[in-house]
């Protein structure tokens, strides 16, 4: 199981804030994570939305974690971010022949599932906890 770039971005985006202080722009994020600044600023409003980052508007300002954020579980997000699509698309176009009665289709359901399920008790702040957060703050950092 492979997660898409832009649920990649967003966990990278939200460890950095959960280590750091202070508020970081886009670009500085961008730069701080090699990510296009693009696709940063699509990941940040994203998070926004969700109410796991918050914006400070004005002179210094740039986007901080939010509460939420820091407590979100890893799981619940990817799932949300993901959406609750199965890894193999047994119902595309053509379908497959054997939909009807598949062992294998239940047992990836099954391994989806327990992926998931050792994602939700983490938490973006365990995840940006230390020792990692020494690696965090130093990043993007001149
Ligand atoms: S073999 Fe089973 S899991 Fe694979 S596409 Fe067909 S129904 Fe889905």
């Amino acid at each position: 199981m492979r997660l898409n770039r832009s649920t990649d971005i967003a966990l990278r985006v939200l460890m950095l804030s959960a280590a750091r202080a202070d508020r970081l722009t886009v670009d500085e994020l961008a730069e701080a994570l090699a990510v296009p600044r693009n696709h940063l600023a699509k990941v940040v409003q994203t998070l926004q939305r969700r109410g796991l980052l918050e914006t400070v508007r004005g002179r210094g300002g740039g986007v901080r974690l939010a509460d939420a954020g820091r407590t979100a579980s890893v799981g619940g997000l990817v799932r949300d971010l993901e959406g609750e699509t199965e890894v193999v698309d047994c119902d595309g176009d053509p379908a497959c022949p054997l939909t009807g009665n598949c062992r294998l289709r239940g047992a990836l359901r099954a391994a989806q599932g327990a992926f998931y399920a050792a994602l939700d008790p983490i938490t973006i702040g365990d995840l940006a906890a230390p020792p990692v957060r020494e690696t965090l703050l130093s990043i993007g950092r001149r």
